[in-house]
Formats: structure tokens, sequence, C-alpha cells
């Protein structure tokens, strides 16, 4: 689940390794409209990095990844489950569940990219931390008739339950992706009815939000103290993720696997325990950047009042707005070693 937005940092990130084909279809983001209750703001999203933000599915987009990987030799396992990990002296194991049939796998080095809901490595590195009555993600690709959002548009709706956020993928469906507080969905009776709160708060008109099979996530804001141990690293969302505001979380993924690559390279042909040490410190250098502007942003938009002051300033501002918006096209930095 993905609001699918990619930011113009993260398209750079791919430009930068030999995979900008894999934008090629991608809607450019335009413009960007906030709501929060009476308050509207819409302002044009600045070109800079990457040639701006992007929308692309996230099944176009992990399929061209799944191929661009596996044109340079890697096997890709579909419909199978990774059970765990463990590491040994000379090796990391891997047990692994494909159409009921248990193996595993032996390697020199393993990269556990598991997602947010990711539990791999608990044994090994303990669980994930979690802000306490933080978030929880929700989200669905709904047919073209949900909204009447225009191709390029990213549309934020923001309320006292969370927030939800809508693009028309290339396809001509829309995606809608959500910050909920799980407290705001069991009080409304549901994810659709808590949408449908914020959404008519906003005057945002959604359609035919009954049926919908809703995609879910644990709390968003959880990362994890040690995103390394002998011959495993963690990236991604299974390593640290805050919420899905600014719309960097997919950059901030591809920025770490591009990073850990080289530690990757050094420990296959062969490993010293000081490479996890490494990583951890990479990983503290990486992540700061990311979360400043996603964490302020998250902050100041948790009080409703403060949401629509700010998106009433912004309207009246739109090049401040725009600014704000390519901030998340600065350059990732993807840590050389
Ligand atoms: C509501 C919401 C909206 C968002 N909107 C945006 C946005 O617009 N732009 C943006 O850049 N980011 C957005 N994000 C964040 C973005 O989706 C993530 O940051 C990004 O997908 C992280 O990539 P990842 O590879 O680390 O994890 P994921 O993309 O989650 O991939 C993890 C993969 O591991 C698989 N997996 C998990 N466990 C196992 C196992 N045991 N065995 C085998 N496979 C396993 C999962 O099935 C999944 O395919 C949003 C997130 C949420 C929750």
């Amino acid at each position: 689940m993905c609001g699918c937005c990619l930011s113009g940092a993260a398209c750079a990130v791919l430009e930068e390794m030999g995979l900008g084909a894999v934008l090629d279809g991608a809607v450019a983001q335009e413009r960007v409209v906030l709501h929060a209750g009476n308050a509207t703001a819409e302002f044009p999203v600045v070109r800079g990095l990457g040639g701006g933000g992007r929308i692309l599915s996230r099944r176009v987009l992990d399929q061209a990844l799944i191929d661009a990987a596996t044109r340079e030799g890697a096997e890709f396992c579909d419909e199978t489950r990774a059970l765990g990990v463990e590491n040994h002296e000379d090796c990391a194991e891997v047990s692994v569940q494909s159409r009921g049939e248990t193996r595993s796998l032996r390697a020199r080095v393993v990269v556990v990219a598991d997602g947010l809901a990711g539990r791999l490595v608990d044994g090994l590195l303990g669980r994930r931390i979690e802000r306490r009555r933080g978030a929880i993600g929700v989200g669905a690709v709904l047919g073209p008739g949900t909204s009447e959002i225009r191709a390029g548009v990213v549309e934020l709706a923001l309320g006292a339950g969370g927030y939800f956020g809508l693009a028309r993928l290339e396809t001509g469906e829309v995606d809608l992706a959500a910050a909920l507080d799980p407290r705001h969905v069991r009080m409304q009776g549901g994810v659709g009815e808590a949408l449908g709160s914020i959404a008519s708060r906003c005057d945002v008109k959604l359609n035919g939000l009954e049926d919908v099979a809703w995609k879910g996530t644990p709390t968003l804001a959880s990362r994890r103290r040690a995103v390394a141990a002998r011959r495993v690293f963690v990236v991604g969302d299974a390593a640290s993720y805050l919420e899905p505001i600014t719309g960097e979380g997919m950059g901030w993924a591809l920025a770490s696997g591009v990073s850990v690559a080289r530690l990757v390279e050094r420990g296959a042909v062969s490993w010293r325990d000081s490479l996890a040490g490494e990583w951890q410190g990479m990983h503290k250098e990486i992540v700061p950047r990311w979360r400043g502007l996603c964490g302020s942003a998250s902050l100041l938009l948790r009080s409703p009042a403060v949401a629509r002051l700010a998106i009433r300033t912004l309207g009246c501002r739109p090049d401040v707005a725009s600014s704000l918006v390519g901030m998340t096209s600065r350059r990732f930095d993807v840590v050389q070693t």
C-alpha cells in the first residue's frame, strides 16, 4: 500500500541508478491541493531535481524494479515468504516457504527489506519501537469515478482523525492512501466512514467507499534501534519509518538500498563485524534529513486548528508552499563508502 507519489529526489535516485526507464508512463506531478476544514491551498509543483515528482502505480513500479533486477542476474522468487533469518560465523541463513515447501538459503550477506510490517529480524535485533498512539496506514486503489481529481494533481485532506491523499494513477484509477488515528476509525465505525468524515469536513467529494477492501499497516512511526547484525543489513521501512505526509518513503528506501550496496559487496568478499557498525552509522546519517521535514509536517498538522491556519497561510503564499514541496526534491544523501 502506498500513495504512489515519487518525490523528485526518489526519481533522481532511480536516474542515478540507470533506472530512469522505470518512470516511463508515470504522470508528472503538476499541482498540490491541500484541504483542512474550510481552508484550501493550491499551488504548482516546482520542477527540480529528478525533473520533479511523478505518480506511478506500485504495481507498475515494483514490476519494473523486479524486471531490472532480473536483467542484472537476480533471481526473483514470487509467492515466497521468508520465515526467519539466522546468522552464523561464516554465513547467514534464511528459511523460505514457497507453495507449501520450506527450504533454507545460505548467503554470505543478507539484506532485509521486509517493510513496515516486517518482523523477520525481530529475533536478531529486537522488536521495533513504535510511537505510542501513532497513526496507522490505510489505502486502496479505487475506480476512476471515486474522485474528480485531475491527472497530475496530488490532493491532501486533513482532519481531526488523520489525513488522506489522492492521486490519479497512469491507469486512470484513483490511489487513496491515508494515515489515520485508529481511535477515529473505531469511533466512526470503519475505515470508509472515517475517511468519509474527513472528506466531508474538507468538502472533498469521494464516491463508493462502502465496499472497498482496504489494506492496512501497523503503527507508521516506528524504528529499530539496531539495523545491522553479523552478515545482516536492514534497509527501507524495515529499518525506520515516520509518516507518508511528505511522500518521501520510497525515495528513502531506494537511497538506503543504494547506500548499503557497497557494504554488501565488501561483506560478500570478506565479512568483518565492523561492517555492521558502519551501516548503523551510515543509516544514522541518511535518516535525519529525511525525517526532518516529514517530522515537522506531521507534528504541525496533528492539530486541525494549526493545520487550517498553516493551509490558509500557504493559500496566500503559493511561492512558500511551492518551496516547501520543493524541499522533498532535495537529493537523498546516498552514502559512499
Ligand atoms: C498510507 C501510506 C502512503 C504512502 N505514500 C507514499 C508516497 O506517496 N510516496 C512515497 O514515496 N512513499 C509513500 N509511502 C511510504 C512507502 O510506501 C514506503 O516508504 C516504501 O514502500 C518503503 O519501501 P520498502 O521496500 O522498504 O518496503 P515495502 O515497499 O513495504 O516492501 C516490503 C516488501 O516486503 C514484503 N515482505 C514482508 N515480509 C516478508 C516476508 N516475510 N517474506 C517475503 N516478503 C516479505 C512485502 O510483501 C513487501 O512487498 C506511503 C506509506 C503509507 C503507509
